[in-house]
């Protein structure tokens, strides 16, 4: 058994050190991640300059590859170059902080796990519900390895990718596991305007995740809110099937 894992934090990030320690017991796990933090960059690609690759070592042993890249390319080139044969499972994560609603657009951490589904191999995206610099990742960690036998055990299809929010709690207080559907929480831009010392103004993105009242009962944001861990299972295809036949039988009045 092998896992690829990745995520958007950047190599040294503690998420991905928890994640790698507990599935090293299931599988062998190679580390193919960021140089540097890469947050945010969704499904980014790079194209334009060379993709460094770098060996990483901890504790005096080989830990990872650190790539001058995104997560996306992270995984591109762990299945097609640096895995040296046949990978069973993405695992991506563990994130700092929660990825759920329109964020999920946005996350390194669920595009990474993506890109491995559009490579043909199963995906898992695992994010704690926690921005704090101490936060404890020993609970997600063990709850991903869990997954991971069970997506093995359960031979899922590889266009399915499990997104996996893990709420910020003691163990003996997580209310239970839900699978929920992505809703629609989303980044409220907020931005804060500032003055450079030359005199130059510029912005920086300050904004909150926000849920709305409307949310859905059943959403990954609901869960997370009651304490429960959201198991979403998403895909890459974004087309609106409902719309499908509404188009075919009114595209032809515009020619
Ligand atoms: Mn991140």
């Amino acid at each position: 058994m092998r896992f690829l894992l990745t995520n958007d934090d950047g190599i040294y990030a503690e998420g991905l050190c928890a994640l790698f320690r507990e599935l090293s017991q299931d599988a062998e796990c190679l580390i193919v991640a960021p140089e540097t933090e890469q947050s945010a960059v969704g499904h980014a690609i790079t194209l334009s300059r060379p993709l460094m690759v770098r060996a990483v070592k901890r504790e005096g042993r080989f830990y990872g590859y650190a790539v001058a890249g995104t997560p996306a390319d992270c995984v591109k080139l762990g299945i097609r170059e640096l895995a040296g044969g046949p990978v069973d499972l993405v695992v991506s994560g563990i994130n700092r902080g929660a990825n759920v609603g329109t964020n999920l657009i946005y996350s390194g951490t669920v595009s990474a796990a993506t890109e491995g589904s559009i490579l043909g191999v199963s995906a898992l995206a695992v994010s704690l519900d926690s921005r704090s610099s101490d936060a404890d990742f020993s609970f997600a960690a063990r709850f991903a390895r869990k997954l991971a036998s069970f997506m093995i055990l359960h031979k899922f299809n590889h266009e399915i990718t499990l997104n996996v929010n893990i709420p910020d709690l003691p163990e003996d207080r997580i209310a239970g596991v839900a699978v929920t559907r992505q809703g629609s929480a989303r980044l409220v831009e907020a931005f804060e305007r500032r003055t450079d010392p030359r005199n130059n103004t510029y912005f920086w993105l300050a904004g909150e995740t926000f849920v709305a009242e409307g949310e859905h009962a059943e959403s990954d944001a609901t869960a997370l809110s009651r304490g429960m861990v959201s198991i979403t299972p998403i895909q890459y295809d974004l087309t609106r099937d409902d719309v499908i036949d509404f188009m075919k039988s009114r595209v032809e009045k515009l020619l």
